[in-house]
């Protein structure tokens, strides 16, 4: 997912020009792992705008899609792709396009490149978010094939099928170089994946932005943080010669309850790297972002604690840390829960946020969303949760019931699988 941006909010005047405006299509570069081509990382991946396995990146940039996309945000018009943040702003919440409005208005300056006909040539990508593939060694209950390969294999194993397979596939031409050309204009590169920290390509554009000398670009990371390295490469001595780095690290929920939400990940071994990472503190930042899920939201407070209480965030003051609602794949989503389990959690949100009055306001505006979130119902999803749980637990030879214990009310009310 897109990592919140230091860049400065610049005091431009001007208002959008429509309600659906949205900047990233004129200054942001995002390519998924399997090479789909999207405004960002949250529109609707099944409607892509291009592939780069098929055609180059420039080419995609000015088709009909991209610039259908760019006319109707001008005039007004919703794009089905853009419908996660129409969603949230129906509910009230604060999305990705007004954040991102906010965060680059300075560059819109950019839409003046603008032709008539939609196409913006010359285009200066000032945010580069190019995922190489899905590799990675986690497969998160709240994840797929699409972004994990170990997913993928699990997928293959049990069911026969790839899922949503998005194995690595070669862009169009060299991809490394067109990644290249374009990194040496951007201003912040985002790396996510998979688990970037355990990909080759992010090592060589590192390495390359170093030896150009751009490394006063931002650099963004998701990463599980799982390693520090990659064969013979130490991550945090490419990062010292970076002068601004971010890492929000990938963190739903604490000890066993982690190890079973993120399958393959040890607990004790995130948490050494993260500290590691804090020493570091002059050049990398770190942030949380966590994922907001049926698993993990009655337990989320005392993973907030443990995060404060071992210095890693900051609650009074990170406006950073993101806490992001599940919706994919629905019946994971907290909206899911049944109304008993639902008043237990809102409960407990409220007395955590009562006993924290100097809460930094971006973290408490997160929480009342999260809050507003669970009020919805889509309690009807309660036995596919329990179907897909339980296959899952028999695969993994997992137990949903003595992880969590304190959603065995949800458990039994959704049926049998
Ligand atoms: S409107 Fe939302 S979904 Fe569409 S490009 Fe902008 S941030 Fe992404």
């Amino acid at each position: 997912m897109i990592q919140t941006f230091d860049t400065d909010a610049s005091e431009h005047p001007s208002r959008p020009p429509s309600e659906t405006f949205c900047i990233l299509p004129w200054i942001h570069l995002h390519i998924a792992p399997g090479g789909a081509v999207l405004p960002c990382c949250i529109a609707d991946w099944r409607k892509p705008l291009g592939n780069t396995s098929t055609h180059r990146i420039a080419a995609i940039w000015n088709a009909e899609p991209y610039r259908q996309l760019r006319l109707s945000m001008m005039k007004g018009d919703r794009s089905a792709t853009c419908d996660a943040c129409y969603q949230d702003e129906t509910n009230g919440g604060c999305s990705m396009r007004m954040h991102c409005n906010e965060h680059f208005q300075k560059e819109r300056a950019a839409l003046d490149a603008m032709t008539p006909n939609g196409a913006v040539n010359d285009p200066r990508w000032i945010f580069l978010d190019v995922r190489f593939s899905n590799l990675c060694n986690f497969k998160c209950r709240t994840c797929n094939a699409q972004y994990s390969s170990s997913w993928e294999r699990e997928d293959r194993k049990f069911s026969g099928s790839p899922g949503r397979r998005s194995r690595r596939k070669p862009l169009a031409d060299d991809p490394m170089q067109q990644v290249k050309v374009a990194a040496a204009r951007a201003r912040i590169i985002n790396f996510a994946g998979g688990e970037p920290l355990l990909m080759g390509e992010h090592y060589q554009i590192l390495e390359h932005l170093i030896a150009q000398r751009l490394t006063h670009i931002q650099l963004r990371y998701s990463t599980n943080l799982s390693v520090l390295g990659y064969r013979g490469k130490d991550v945090r001595e490419l990062w010292q010669a970076f002068s601004d780095v971010t890492a929000f690290v990938s963190l739903d929920a604490a000890g066993t309850r982690a190890e079973y939400l993120r399958h393959g990940s040890v607990w004790r071994k995130q948490i050494a790297n993260a500290l590691a990472i804090r020493r570091l503190s002059h050049h990398v930042k770190l942030r949380m972002s966590a994922v907001v899920s049926l698993f993990n939201i009655y337990h989320l407070p005392d993973l907030l604690d443990e995060l404060a209480t071992q210095e890693l965030i900051d609650l009074d003051t990170d406006c950073e840390s993101k806490l992001y609602k599940l919706k994919d794949p629905e019946e994971f989503s907290i909206r899911v829960l049944d109304a008993t389990t639902k008043n237990k959690v809102a409960q407990r949100w409220e007395d955590w946020l009562d006993q924290r009055p100097l809460l930094s306001p971006a973290l408490r505006r997160q929480i009342r969303e999260i809050i507003a979130f669970l009020g919805e119902d889509h309690t009807g999803l309660g036995p596919l949760a329990r179907r897909r749980i339980d296959e899952i637990d028999a695969r993994r030879k997992e137990s949903f019931s003595d992880t969590f214990p304190e959603l065995q009310h949800f458990y039994r009310a959704c049926g049998t699988s």
